[in-house]
């Protein structure tokens, strides 16, 4: 479901330490201290709760939405915008309105290109 989203978007998944520590995606994934540093136009945190070591690694970021159930995690008083929810439910959402949009758009531009002749 990330990396739908990463590829609607046009980004990329990162994780936090708990997710290469679990081995779930690798070191080079990883976003903070001990990880990469990224500045992103938008970064996206899914179930992160933004501690200081991850902080650091996605502040510079120009926009920050946080997606987490916990309205006290510290991520969702640092992000620029919060969802609170379950990703489960609020991913799903997202990429099934980003598809359509998407597919709307293809629409039109087909229409468009069969109107022109
Ligand atoms: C020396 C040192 C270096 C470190 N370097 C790094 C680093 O580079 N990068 C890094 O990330 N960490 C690093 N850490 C670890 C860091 O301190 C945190 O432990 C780690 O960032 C926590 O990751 P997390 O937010 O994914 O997990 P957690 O702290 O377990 O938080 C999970 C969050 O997800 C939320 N959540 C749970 N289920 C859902 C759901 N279904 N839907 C929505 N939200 C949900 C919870 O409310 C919680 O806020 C370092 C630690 C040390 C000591």
């Amino acid at each position: 479901m990330l990396e739908e989203l990463a590829g609607l978007l046009g980004g990329a998944v990162g994780c936090s330490r708990v997710a290469t520590n679990n081995g779930w995606r690798p070191h080079s994934d990883q976003v903070g201290l001990t990880g990469t540093k990224v500045a992103c136009d938008l970064y996206l945190a899914c179930g992160i709760s933004g501690a200081t070591q991850h902080w650091v690694g996605c502040m510079d970021s120009r926009t920050i939405l946080a997606v987490n159930t916990d309205p006290e995690a510290p991520m969702v008083s640092r992000a620029d915008y919060a969802v609170i929810g379950d990703v489960h439910e609020v991913l799903p959402a997202v990429v099934a309105e980003l598809r359509a949009r998407r597919e709307q758009r293809a629409g039109q531009e087909e229409e468009r290109v069969l109107t022109r002749g």
